[in-house]
């Protein structure tokens, strides 16, 4: 009997159980690029039957891009990100990419664990940012697609050599996107440990609901769901203080557009230079909550944001410099922003904070989603 080849048989198969599942819906994969050690890098395309889109990559866990109608039901990518590879291999604004071992800032690049102090290398300033010098942005993660029975779905999984970027324990970290049916990118986060360690795993998309060449994102008008930040001092580390919003530019707990007060005269706002905060997200961490909804009204677009994480960062962009991004834009200063769920920054160094310790027989996980739709 004449027999189809595997890779055809294969393909066929997982394409009438995708076809099974909710049509038009799938994952399809191709080349898109190579890394200097001669991997390829595979771009895969998560689909829904509504034809929202999500592009990931290997290299960093990118979500490179995502797709979503406005009102009128035109669809636009509403990430920041670049057209190929090659930008994603250098230094960059942590587009689109799953941040590790831990996410924002540890103070002085040091911690202590267990009566230990660990030393990390200190990458912004003499502090340690997402990870260190080279962080789970800058690692290739292998992916594979699996079955998930309300999207389709990638798993991306990294193994953390002990000692890597100065932390202890090998980490193995296993992260599932989903695109739902309900135009969601869920992200899954799970991670286990050898020794005890400190982790902190986000994934840092820069949004722009009103699509390419949508200019700044002041516009945007942002709702969210907490009723205290913890404020920083030089160097963006938090003091330790949870502070009330009620009354500052903080607080978002009524929409408000993004521009309506970053300029104000705080003291808070201009060591940021804008938004580059942690809200304490209200509800029970470990609980999968609303905890942010951000309208552009321009497009009529919506994303909301729920996590199980108890913080997440807003960063409004203010660090962008007019570099080239994807199709020719040039993204300049707040020209996308980022809702990062996460612990809270410099965790290891704040006893009352929630802990970002892991020990070995545990295992850590995380849900966020990334909800898009749209109101008139
Ligand atoms: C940080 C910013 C930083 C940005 C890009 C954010 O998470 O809070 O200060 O500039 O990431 O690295």
């Amino acid at each position: 009997m004449a027999r189809a080849p595997l890779g055809m048989t294969l393909w066929t198969t997982a394409f009438a159980l995708c076809a099974a599942v909710s049509p038009g819906a799938g994952v399809e994969r191709k080349a898109f690029g190579t890394m200097a050690t001669g991997e390829t890098v595979e771009l895969f395309t998560l689909k829904n039957s509504k034809g929202v889109t999500a592009t990931i990559i290997g290299w960093g866990g990118i979500v490179v891009s995502l797709t979503a109608p406005d009102r009128a039901g035109r669809f636009a990518d509403v990430v920041l990100g670049y057209d190929t590879l090659e930008p994603y291999l250098k230094p960059n604004p942590y587009f689109g990419a799953l941040v590790g071992r831990y996410g924002n800032r540890i103070a002085k690049g040091e911690f202590p664990l267990d009566g230990q102090v660990y030393h990390l290398p200190k990458n912004n300033g003499e502090n340690t940012l997402h990870g260190g010098k080279v962080g789970f942005g800058q690692k290739l993660w292998a992916v594979r697609e699996i079955k998930a029975k309300d999207g389709s779905a990638l798993e991306l999984t990294l193994t953390s050599p002990d000692g890597e970027e100065g932390f202890p324990g090998t980490l193995v970290t296993r992260v599932t996107y989903t695109l739902t049916e309900q135009s969601e990118l869920r992200i899954d986060y799970e991670a286990t440990t050898d020794k005890p360690t400190v982790l902190n795993l986000t994934n840092h998309s820069y949004f722009n609901l009103a699509g390419p060449g949508g200019g700044d994102v002041l516009g945007h008008v942002l709702r969210l769901d907490a009723d205290r930040f913890t404020p920083v001092g030089k160097g963006l580390i938090p003091t330790g203080e949870l502070r009330s919003v009620a009354g500052t530019p903080f607080d978002f707990r009524v929409p408000t557009p993004l521009g309506a007060r970053i300029d104000a005269k705080d003291p808070q706002l201009e060591l940021g230079g804008g938004y580059d905060h942690n809200f304490v997200l209200n509800g029970p961490a470990g609980t999968l909550r609303l905890a942010a909804r951000v309208v552009e009204p321009r497009s009529g677009r919506v994303l909301e944001v729920l996590t199980t994480e108890p913080g997440v960062q807003l960063y409004t962009g203010n660090f962008l410099d007019g570099s080239p991004g994807k199709d020719g834009q040039s993204y300049g200063r707040r020209t996308g922003f980022c809702l990062e769920t996460q612990h809270f920054p410099d965790s290891p160094n704040q006893p009352s904070f929630p802990t970002t310790t892991l020990r070995p027989g545990a295992v850590f996980k995380s849900t966020t989603v990334y909800r898009l739709t749209t109101e008139p």
